[in-house]
């Protein structure tokens, strides 16, 4: 559609196209060669990925169990795909809710020791859905800074207030807790491990302050579910506060190898929210081919405890051997170890030298993370071996070396105050030190970015 023009040239009407073709960032970062977003995986081996004709060890995916290639998964999801169909073709509230729908619901259940559980096609949407159905105008959502876009984004949808808290710090989630009037619902809503930190939230001290000031508290499992736990059930079991936690979410896109996600919780909330939540009713269930899946990871996780045994082998490894070689890691205490490499020109530069070198990472960039301190995300399964893992470690210290990573700011405490324009989803625009920097493309060409 061509938009009329006036006699000055500019457009007689506003096109909500032009947000997009404004939008050049991503195009940028392609030219330099660089970009490490949307890599086209053509086979999984393992743990081992193909992109490019070439093989990689994959150390970028949420895979902790290494369940979401195990055969026998593959084949319970094969067989439900048989008995039930390719898909359900409507939502579990009218015309989509099968047998194993509800057998997973109280399979979950009984795992988790919580009276009901409700099953939901993303943990996005569990997120989502969950927080702006049951919190409306005059509620408080009380949550850490570092929480996944899937909470942001529930509470935006609600019509509660959004009270922010820095990340795992009891002392400002109890200021924030005190200013707060006694007539507001209120919802403390954290990570039980932060997805980009590593980090485990500090949840008896949050279930403390929560007692205290009335607040009732949901917990996001979806890095802890299978990692955490006696059996795997997470950050709140892990720590023995199943009665002080108020609802659990998890999803099965990582340990259970799969897709979707649960919310976890008494049974009239949860019937509540089975009524009530769009993001459920007004959407198709879950294919019977991933809850036949994740049916069978769901037992396998249980059935096979050395697989968590041999995960938190590997992320000591991991830990120890990255902190022995100087990098940063952080405060992480779980298979998410993010390396900081400080400018995002470092993180995409650092990624792709890695990929080169045949190993698969993802960095992360503001807003994601803090301006300056772009890391390089990587994450661990229970099946990697050790000589992958050396490789990895052998490999993360030659880069360093080679890019000058230790002599970044990040590393050496320089001051970093320059900003970046804020999109809502992800900022592909790169910065060094100096605020911007050229790259030559594939053809020899400089692109300033
Ligand atoms: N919560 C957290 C903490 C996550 O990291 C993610 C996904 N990365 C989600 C929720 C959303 O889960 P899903 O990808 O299964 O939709």
């Amino acid at each position: 559609m061509d938009l009329e023009i006036k006699k000055d040239g500019t457009p007689k009407y506003k096109d909500v196209f032009q947000r997009a073709s404004d939008f050049t960032h991503a195009r940028e970062a392609k030219a330099t060669g660089m970009f490490p977003y949307f890599r086209e995986i053509q086979g999984v081996h393992g743990n081992k990925v193909i992109c490019k004709g070439k093989e990689l060890i994959m150390i970028g995916s949420n895979n902790y169990l290494g369940l979401a290639h195990d055969p026998r998964v593959i084949e319970a999801s094969q067989a439900a795909t048989k008995k039930y169909g390719a898909g359900c073709t409507g939502s579990r509230f009218l015309n989509g809710n099968m047998s194993i729908h509800e057998q997973l619901e109280r399979e979950l259940a009984v795992f988790l020791k919580r009276d009901a559980v409700m099953l939901h096609s993303t943990g996005f949407f569990v997120n989502l859905g969950t927080l702006s159905t049951l919190c409306d105008a005059g509620d408080y959502i009380i949550c850490d800074r570092e929480n996944h876009a899937s909470i942001i984004d529930g509470c935006q949808f609600s019509r509660a207030k959004t009270v922010p808290f820095a990340h795992n710090c009891i002392k400002t989630l109890r200021r924030r807790l005190s200013h707060l009037p006694e007539e507001g619902g209120k919802l403390i809503v954290v990570d039980g491990v932060y997805s980009m930190s590593g980090d485990i939230a500090n949840l008896p001290s949050i279930v403390q302050a929560a007692r205290e000031f009335g607040a009732r508290v949901y917990v996001d499992e979806a890095h802890a579910l299978g990692v955490l736990g006696p059996n795997g059930e997470g950050t709140v079991a892990h720590f023995g506060l199943n009665k002080e936690v108020d609802l659990v979410m998890g999803t099965f896109s990582k340990s259970l190898g799969s897709m979707g996600g649960f919310i976890a919780g008494p049974e009239y909330v949860i019937d509540f929210l089975k009524h009530t939540t769009r993001c459920m009713m007004f959407t198709a269930s879950l294919a019977p081919a991933v809850v036949g899946g994740v049916l069978k990871a769901l037992e396998l996780m249980q059935a096979e405890p050395e697989r968590r045994e041999q995960l938190w082998k590997n992320v000591k490894k991991m830990h120890e051997g990255f902190r022995s070689l100087g990098f940063k890691i952080g405060s992480t205490q779980s298979p998410v170890i993010p390396i900081l490499v400080g400018s995002e020109v470092n993180a995409f530069r650092f990624s792709q030298a890695l990929f080169d070198a045949g190993i698969f990472t993802t960095p992360a960039v503001y807003p994601a993370v803090k301006f300056g301190q772009a890391i390089v995300r990587t994450s661990y399964m229970a099946t990697h071996t050790d000589s992958e893992l050396n490789y990895v470690l052998e490999t993360f210290r030659r880069i360093a070396k080679e890019l000058g990573i230790f002599e970044d700011v990040a590393y050496t405490g320089g001051a970093n105050s320059m900003r970046s324009t804020r999109y809502g989803g992800y900022d592909f625009k790169m910065f060094n030190a100096a605020g911007s920097v050229e790259v030559r493309t594939d053809t020899g060409a400089a692109v300033q970015i």
